[in-house]
């Protein structure tokens, strides 16, 4: 059994608590909203006045908050976890989905003052963290790996190692670049079909065995009918919401700048996924980029050489 703090108990975190909680650790809640907290205990939990009364006594730290501002505010500076700590030493793991930079920043800050740190963002959504089968991206030491391990299963079914700090939402940003580009591909395609008198599902009969098959076409098809399973059968109801898609963007743009990469059709996606949030589809599952698409003309969104 081991004593962790958890501090983010929103729709991933909470489900992630309680996997720890029924692999029989002692899981130590913190969260701003008092409702998440009474869940947790719901679930059988413990919580804490504050994050750093919840790491006071735990021997690792997880956090799942919404962005990177929130997990420098709760790691650095005077208030912050890390000087909290004091002369204690925690492992340190951050699942949020946040810039490289900032994973960076704390896992040295956290390194300076003697903590193992790894980032571990996750894929697989509300349905991966309640059924304990999400996938982490690790970044960080081998050592913090290999101690994480077996915590990060009680969440998770696939864990990789991706190699040294910021590498975890390297992996992160990277997939979900190539998922939001895909979508789009897979949504103009049919777009076209539609215009072109090419029925759906005869479109998805050839492309879902040809060279144009891919994760959004076959798993996600954004036209009700061919995946029974898909969003677009339920009137777009997430899923993966078309607000995440556009965080995870703006995520890789942000690190492509940084790192002088060039992503043109990134940086289209993003606008693109911006313009749909804008429209008021922000909430639904980012497949609904094909009724946002259906009803745009061609001449807002390409260029007249084109
Ligand atoms: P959420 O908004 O439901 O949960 C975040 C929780 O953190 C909230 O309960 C909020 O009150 C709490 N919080 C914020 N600041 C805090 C602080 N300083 N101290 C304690 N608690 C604080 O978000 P979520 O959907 O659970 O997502 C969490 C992270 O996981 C995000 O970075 C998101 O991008 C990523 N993610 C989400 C999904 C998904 O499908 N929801 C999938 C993969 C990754």
């Amino acid at each position: 059994m081991t004593k962790i703090a958890f501090i983010g108990l929103g729709k991933m975190g909470r489900p992630m608590a309680a996997n720890l909680l029924k692999a029989g650790h002692d899981v130590i809640g913190f969260d701003v909203v008092s409702e998440a907290m009474a869940k947790h205990r719901e679930s059988g939990g413990r919580t804490a006045e504050s994050a750093a009364t919840a790491a006071k006594e735990a021997e690792v730290i997880i956090s799942m908050l919404p962005a990177g501002e929130d997990v420098r505010a709760l790691y650095l500076g005077p208030h912050g976890l890390i000087a909290a700590l004091g002369e204690r030493r925690a492992l340190i793991i951050d699942s949020s989905t946040i810039d490289v930079e900032t994973a960076r920043l704390v896992a040295a800050a956290a390194e300076k003052a003697g903590h193992e740190m790894l980032d571990a963002p996750v894929s697989g959504g509300v349905g991966g963290a309640t059924a304990g089968t999400l996938t982490f991206m690790v970044g960080g030491s081998e050592a913090g790996f290999e101690r994480a391990k077996p915590l990060l299963a009680a969440m998770g079914s696939n864990i990789v190692h991706t190699g040294g700090a910021g590498t975890g939402q390297a992996a992160k940003i990277c997939n979900n670049m190539i998922l939001g580009v895909s979508m789009l591909a897979v949504c103009e395609a049919f777009v076209l079909a539609d215009k072109l008198g090419l029925a759906r599902e005869k479109l998805f009969a050839v492309a879902s065995k040809s060279s144009g098959q891919c994760w959004s076409l076959t798993s996600y098809c954004p036209v009700p009918g061919p995946v029974p399973s898909a969003p677009s059968n339920r009137d777009y109801e997430p899923g993966f919401t078309a607000a995440l898609m556009l965080k995870d963007l703006r995520l890789s743009q942000l690190a492509a700048a940084q790192s002088d990469a060039p992503t043109p059709l990134g940086a289209h996606a993003a606008m693109l996924y911006q313009r749909l949030a804008e429209s008021g589809l922000a909430e639904k599952d980012f497949s609904v980029a094909f009724r946002w698409l259906s009803g745009q003309s061609r001449s807002g969104l390409v260029p007249e050489q084109a």
